[in-house]
């Protein structure tokens, strides 16, 4: 006889990817029951509700990886998501901006990643198109790229947690339910959380700054480790505003996975500039001082990191002194907007990102999605992984239904 579990998938993490994975299963699944637990008092509290808004092309990423793949195919359906259920987005395009001939290697490089992995209307362009574009940018060389927009990750992730509830009395949204435990049974797996504990026969593990923990609480040995990056905004003043018509990014640096300090109009019309990239004393700690002595311990006793730190101290020290002096900010900034001056910026927002380290110092790059016994654990899921959450929660869709056998 078949065991009555609770739920028969319990998510953990409704951040935009916990989320987007629930709507997918339920969407294909309508006669199973979904439970996303989330620890905070609202969902998409921590990267999904602290990012940029951006909705990303594609073009940076490694052509063939999952990132690649899920970007393309995530935006456009993001795109038509939004439309259908009339959130605010705007496709505004960005230009991607070199300001040194040392840089124009790079650029090119950015542009022939973009050709192969097919991202439309992409083209180079020159000082006087960058000017036409953002008046009070200045650049010596540049790539369009028209697919690029903006929207807000917080409201998709509402939709997505109305619609999975939408879907069948069976599917529960709860907040405040922190995942502490899991206690294993023969055939299904208790999970408990600070309140209550549900039975499940299956778990996603989406718990974004938390998933190698989850993953160990699991059994599982993640063989990463998550080190906590925070990035400072400033955004422009109401009289600086003009400065920046849409996005103006500076030339990645292929050795970091951030993405350099640029200008994001959001879709509520405010102007963010950052982030810098500092190693965060405090998984979700927004503030520049906020510490844990927990978190700050599992990164630096974890040789991944110190290996990371050892090989890049020097990139590390002036973001440090980015974060903490406005003087260095604005001088960065002011590579791209040079008549950009001090009254002109206001600190802004914060966010921290969710670094997976392998255990040689590397930044793990693509997504990292595994299945260990009844569990598919999401253990790295950084940007762009909120323009590609529909395109992620699919194929987290298609494990499931393999891996967990479950019935259409
Ligand atoms: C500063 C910044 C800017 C970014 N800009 C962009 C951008 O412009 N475009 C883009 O596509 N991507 C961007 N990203 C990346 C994107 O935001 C993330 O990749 C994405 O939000 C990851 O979603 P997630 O659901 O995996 O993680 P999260 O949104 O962090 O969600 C994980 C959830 O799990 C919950 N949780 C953790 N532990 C437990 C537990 N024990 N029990 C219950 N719940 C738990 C947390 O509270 C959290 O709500 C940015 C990220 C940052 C930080």
């Amino acid at each position: 006889m078949e065991q009555k579990v609770d739920f028969e998938i319990v998510v953990i993490g409704g951040g935009i990817v916990g989320l987007a994975s629930a709507y997918k299963i339920a969407m294909g699944h309508p006669d199973i029951r979904i439970a996303v637990l989330e620890k905070e008092e609202r969902i998409a509290a921590h990267q999904t509700g602290h990012n940029s808004g951006v909705i990303h092309s594609g073009l940076y990423y490694t052509p063939g990886s999952t990132k690649a793949k899920t970007c393309a195919k995530g935006r456009k359906e993001l795109e038509a998501f939004a439309k259908k259920h009339k959130i605010p987005y705007e496709i505004c395009g960005k230009i991607i901006v070199a300001t040194q001939q040392k840089e124009l290697t790079d650029l090119e490089r950015v542009f022939h990643n973009g050709q192969e992995n097919e991202i439309e209307g992409i083209e180079k362009i020159g000082p006087k198109q960058i000017k036409e574009i953002e008046p009070y940018c200045h650049g010596i060389a540049g790539i369009r790229v028209p697919c690029t927009g903006i929207i807000d990750f917080t409201m998709v992730a509402n939709k997505l947690a109305e619609l999975i509830e939408k879907k069948s009395d069976g599917n529960k949204i709860l907040t405040s339910h922190k995942v502490v435990r899991f206690d294993k049974h023969d055939f299904f797996t208790n999970v408990v959380t600070n309140k209550e504990a549900f039975s499940a026969k299956f778990i996603i593990n989406c718990a974004g700054l938390q998933s190698d923990r989850i993953a160990k609480a699991a059994g599982s040995e993640p063989g990463m480790r998550i080190v906590p990056f925070r990035g400072d905004y400033y955004e422009l003043t109401e009289a600086a505003k003009e400065k920046v018509k849409s996005l103006i990014y500076p030339v990645p640096d292929p050795a970091f996975p951030f993405l350099g300090v640029h200008f994001t109009r959001k879709i509520d019309g405010a102007v963010e500039c950052g982030p810098n990239a500092v190693f965060s004393f405090k998984r979700e700690g927004y503030g520049k001082t906020d510490f844990s002595f927990k978190d700050s311990w599992d990164s630096l006793s974890y040789r991944g990191t110190l290996k990371m730190f050892f090989k890049n101290w020097q990139y590390g020290l002036g973001e440090y002194a980015r974060a903490f002096c406005k003087r260095w900010f604005l001088r960065q900034l002011q590579r791209l907007i040079p008549s950009l001056e001090a009254h002109d910026i206001r600190p802004g927002n914060a966010g921290v990102r969710a670094q997976a380290v392998g255990p040689r110092g590397e930044a793990i790059d693509d997504f990292k999605i595994e299945k260990r016994a009844n569990f598919i654990h999401v253990l790295n899921a950084p940007s762009p992984a909120a323009t590609a959450s529909l395109a992620i929660g699919e194929y987290i869709n298609e494990i499931a239904t393999g891996y967990f056998k479950l019935k259409d």
